[in-house]
């Protein structure tokens, strides 16, 4: 995969050659370019932002340097009457698409489906998409990402708007909450898509249990131990000592139920909730 992230603090995203991401950037598995915007910009003062038109505070970044940026990055955008191609399985569907009876790249427009395999644009914001395992397991399937990472008040609206015209693109939110800038949105869900790719976690079992997977049926984990069995009068529960993986999986699944009823009911599958439910009022 090639990952293009613009940024007017590219610093911000050293953390990526570490760890996982830093892995997958080093065997080749991801591409990782890092660019300054201010590199698109023709001034003495590489200005990237401008006061708002209609007034209020704050400034807006100039579309200007992110419309010239996109040209750099993906020159060659497909126009979107290109034919439309199989949509292309993910690896990771999540528990929200399978509620909502989506298979990921289904829920697309027609414009959007006609650029599968096109570049894709993903653009920090917190009036975006929610971001979810899903949408990662998504985006780990892509050959081109691209993450423009806003400052100030954002970016200038017909940015995407122009974008949207060439490429497709999604306007992510990281959580109901406002940052000072994408770079750490970007940091996290670069994060989440990069250990989805093939061949970047050594053994993809790992992530088939995980919160949030669609082979987990997008459960909250269940309680993991490791050595020693005894720890500050703590004791590991006995069945995990029993061999018995059978009898092992129904504890985890079961303590997987009961940690999402406790923690995130909105996450349980909808025949659990009618089980739950209908025990909750016979008793
Ligand atoms: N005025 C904007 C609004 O109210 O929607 C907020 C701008 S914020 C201060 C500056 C930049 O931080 C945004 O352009 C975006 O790139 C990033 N950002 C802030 N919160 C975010 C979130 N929850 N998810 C993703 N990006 C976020």
């Amino acid at each position: 995969m090639r990952l293009d992230i613009v940024s007017i603090f590219p610093d911000y995203l050293a953390p990526l050659s570490l760890s996982l991401p830093g892995k997958a950037i080093e065997s080749g598995l991801v591409d990782l370019r890092v660019h300054d915007l201010r590199r698109w910009t023709h001034d003495r003062h590489r200005t990237v932002d401008d006061t708002p038109y209609g007034g209020g505070a704050g400034m807006v970044m100039k579309p200007e340097p992110w419309g010239e940026a996109l040209d750099e990055l993906v020159p060659d955008a497909p126009v979107p009457d290109a034919p439309v191609p199989d949509a292309p399985v993910p690896a990771q569907l999540g528990r929200d698409d399978e509620l909502q009876g989506n298979q990921a790249p289904d829920d697309r427009s027609q414009d959007d489906r006609a650029l599968v395999g096109a570049p894709r644009l993903l653009v920090m914001t917190p009036s975006g998409r929610p971001f979810t395992q899903a949408l990662a397991g998504e985006l780990a399937l892509e050959r081109h990402l691209v993450i423009a990472c806003g400052r100030y008040e954002g970016i200038d609206a017909r940015v995407v708007e122009h974008a949207r015209a060439r490429m497709r693109v999604d306007e992510i939110s990281i959580g109901d909450y406002v940052l000072n800038g994408g770079e750490a949105a970007a940091l996290v869900i670069t994060e989440a898509f990069v250990r989805l790719i093939p061949g970047v976690i050594g053994n993809p079992e790992s992530l088939a249990e995980e919160s949030h997977s669609a082979g987990h049926d997008g459960l909250l984990e269940y309680p993991v131990y490791t050595k020693p069995p005894s720890w500050r009068g703590l004791q590991v529960p006995d069945i995990l000592f029993s061999g018995h993986h059978g009898e092992i999986a129904r504890w985890r699944r079961e303590q997987a139920v009961e940690k999402t009823r406790a923690r995130r009911p909105d996450l349980l599958p909808a025949e659990l909730r009618e089980i739950i439910v209908g025990e909750a009022t016979s008793s």
